[in-house]
């Protein structure tokens, strides 16, 4: 099919919410990463979407809505907790797991009897659901298990000729999909960090949790929260090992584990660092840096040919969960800590 690029105008954002009013597939930006939305009250809409990316039928999509009171219209026995959350955080990059009413299909659930549930914060993502008429459901616009899209780029590279249409809206802002808080349990609790941290909610006085998957590799025995939490993610083509501790030991290391590779290696460093026979590609000074480039950064190591990446980590603070999970999710589990 051919796939329609549209201009973040009204005109573009009209035609784009007509597309997924009429049950076709429309990439647009967000301030975390870009989506692909559909009608996510057709459940023929929402299975377009696991065809375009590859996705497992059992990995469930977020549900995106453009005021807090239709939140109220796909969830039911919505916790004070959750409706504290939302008051005081939404429109963010966030998204809340409710118990699900009917009108949601199944398909978009992947069969829960819950719902992911976002007020996405960017304009032009807002307009759309606005002009679509109907919530919008959207995981992230990339070939399931590639880096997440940042850039529109990236979405062209991975779903031209899928999908109906993209709106180029530009570079994501927050660059790491959103921080995932379920309400379905006695204490609510973060299946996945991003954008709003724990830090934000606890200076709010809301506790909560962390699921241990966060930072591990799920052992065989150990069931899920959620089925797409088990699945491989943002993997680039190349090798990544992610090396971990006080920047000058990391750095040391790094050097020396350039020196026992003849592949052609690649360095994600924090602030530029003098690595001699590598690509170099800067992550920024900050956490909240390294979130906005890390998937653009990935990629563009695929581009370039690199067979061999390593990721320098060196702190936790601000955005640090958000980039540790991605990090170790995209080195399969090999981390070096010094
Ligand atoms: P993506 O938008 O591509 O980042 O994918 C959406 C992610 O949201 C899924 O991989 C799940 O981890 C999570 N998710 C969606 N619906 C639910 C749900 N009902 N319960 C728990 N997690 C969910
Ligand atoms: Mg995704």
């Amino acid at each position: 099919m051919e796939t329609l690029i549209l201009t973040n105008d009204e005109n573009g954002i009209n035609k784009a919410g007509e597309i997924i009013r009429n049950g076709g597939l429309v990439a647009f930006p967000t301030e975390t990463v870009y989506g692909l939305g559909a009608n996510s009250l057709s459940s023929d809409a929402a299975s377009k979407i696991y065809a375009a990316k590859g996705r497992p039928s059992d990995n469930p999509l977020i549900v995106h809505v453009c005021c807090k009171e239709d939140i109220y219209k796909i969830a039911a026995d919505i916790p004070k907790a959750a409706e504290t959350v939302i008051d005081m955080f939404m429109p963010a990059p966030l998204t809340v797991i409710l118990k699900k009413k009917d009108i949601i299909p199944d398909t978009v659930t992947a069969g829960l009897e819950s719902v992911a549930v976002r007020f996405p914060a960017d304009e032009t993502a807002q307009k759309l659901i606005r002009a679509a008429g109907v919530p919008v459901a959207a995981p992230s616009a990339n070939l399931s298990g590639k880096p997440s899209p940042t850039k529109s780029k990236h979405v062209i590279a991975d779903m031209n000729g899928r999908i109906d249409a993209i709106i180029d809206g530009g570079d994501c802002e927050v660059g790491v999909e959103s921080t995932i808080i379920d309400f379905t349990g006695d204490v609510p609790v973060i299946l996945r960090p991003g954008g709003v941290t724990k830090e934000d909610l606890e200076k709010q006085g809301i506790e909560v949790h962390i699921d241990k998957s966060i930072l591990n590799s799920l052992s065989k025995s150990e069931k899920p929260k959620c089925p797409g939490m088990k699945y491989k993610h943002y993997a680039p083509d190349a090798d990544v090992t992610v090396v971990e501790g006080e920047k000058t030991a990391v750095r040391k290391k790094i050097k020396e584990l350039i020196g026992n590779t003849d592949k052609i290696t690649g360095v994600l460093t924090m602030n530029g660092a003098d690595y001699d026979n590598a690509v170099i590609l800067s992550a920024g000074g900050t956490n909240k840096e390294y979130a906005k480039n890390l998937f653009s950064a990935l990629r563009e190591f695929d581009e370039l040919g690199v067979e061999i990446v390593f990721a320098e980590f060196c702190s936790d603070d601000g955005y640090g969960l958000a980039v540790k999970n991605r990090l170790y999710k995209a080195a399969g589990g090999k981390v070096i800590h010094v």
